[in-house]
């Protein structure tokens, strides 16, 4: 039986998911929307087979009969309150990164979590799900360059989104690089410094770029560059350095051509393009964990992973509030981090 979602938030990343859900993936039914601006779930809904419900608000969704889970699209500002009551009201909730804008946010809703004794939560730190990623992650882990001593990245969009604000570059771009060093090698980040160079003349009042220094907890160091105004592209790269080697995404141009003396490939537009393969793998794999839950049909994801839970959002979050400090103070800043419950184990 397909999973009823009911989507809150039907800007660019909430109607490319509510695409993949109906269009895409198999599994699921998109029966009800909510948007701030209610005329634009109202056309989202109408553009939608079936009966599909619009509710003027996001607590109105939640509590909808005919809504077995819940995806949150709206602004990192809206996310805490709105998964809250999704957790209250029992019912899982897909939020799409960052969980919420501040670490004290994130904690409510790990707490919220613990207290009702289940999982209901799942971040979308979609990038886990990239085939190339996991590749990179695979070679690491399979010992193939010795151990891992740096990792380099890059992440470089074209332009920012209208909700951008200044702490964006950290608090909603960065924040996929946290969760990545986290993921890449099974460790916490406990250290942040920032610097700020000269400033792209398209960023306005954003410090742009940003050069984000991390160290882990067995002290691996990594760099990022955040670049969010650089107009060539959307450009995402990660290099893992080692003791006998080094693994790095590959180009993602599919092809490229040589022609007049020159060569020429593709770069990806934006985020849907670089990561549709992987948006599409992360929502397959909450819906059928979802399905194995509603209906019993005993599915267990195919490497046991239960994608990005309440407390990896509250361990990015953590980074990202410590790298806001180190921004502005401009010194080396430790990341605070609540002890883990047992049920994040
Ligand atoms: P967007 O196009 O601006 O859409 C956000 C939607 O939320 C808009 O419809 C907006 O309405 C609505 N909204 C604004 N304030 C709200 C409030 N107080 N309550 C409820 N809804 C509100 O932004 P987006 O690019 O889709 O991003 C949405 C979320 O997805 C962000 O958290 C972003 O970080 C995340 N995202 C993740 C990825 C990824 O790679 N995983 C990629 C893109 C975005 P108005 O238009 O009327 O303001």
């Amino acid at each position: 039986m397909a999973v009823r979602v009911g989507v809150i938030g039907t800007g660019t990343i909430g109607r490319d998911h509510i695409r993949r859900l109906t269009r895409t993936l198999s599994g699921s039914r998109v029966v009800a929307v909510n948007d701030i601006d209610a005329g634009l779930a109202e056309k989202v809904a109408a553009r939608l087979p079936g009966d599909v419900r619009t509710h003027g608000t996001a607590d109105g969704l939640i509590a909808d009969d005919a809504v077995d889970a819940v995806v949150v699209c709206s602004w990192g500002p809206a996310h805490a309150e709105q998964v809250l009551a999704a957790v209250a009201a029992g019912k899982p909730v897909f939020c799409e990164k960052p969980l919420a804008t501040t670490r004290a946010d994130c904690l409510r809703i790990v707490e919220a979590e613990v207290a009702a004794g289940r999982r209901l939560v799942r971040v979308g730190y979609m990038r886990r799900y990239d085939p190339a990623y996991r590749e990179l992650k695979r070679v690491v882990d399979a010992g193939a360059i010795g151990a891992p001593l740096m990792m380099h990245c890059v992440h470089r969009n074209a332009g920012v989104p209208a909700f951008y604000e200044p702490d964006s570059t950290i608090t909603d771009t960065a924040v996929h690089e946290m969760d990545v060093t986290r993921w890449m090698f099974g460790e916490e980040i406990t250290t942040v410094t920032v610097l700020r160079g000269r400033r792209n003349r398209h960023s306005g009042d954003i410090d742009d770029p940003l050069l984000v220094l991390l160290q882990t907890e067995s002290g691996i160091l990594v760099d990022v560059e955040i670049s969010v105004n650089i107009r060539y592209g959307y450009d995402i790269r990660c290099e893992v350095v080692g003791e006998d080697g080094t693994a790095a995404l590959g180009d993602t141009a599919p092809v490229t051509v040589r022609l007049d003396r020159g060569i020429t490939g593709r770069v990806p537009a934006d985020y849907r393009e670089r990561f549709a393969e992987a948006y599409d793998r992360e929502f397959q794999s909450w819906l059928d964990e979802l399905r194995s839950d509603l209906h019993g049909s005993g599915h267990t994801d195919h490497d046991g992973d239960r994608g990005p839970s309440a407390w990896d959002g509250y361990a990015a979050s953590a980074v990202s509030d410590a790298t806001l400090t180190a921004a502005r103070t401009g010194s080396r800043i430790a990341v605070q981090l609540a002890p883990r419950p047992a049920l994040y184990g």
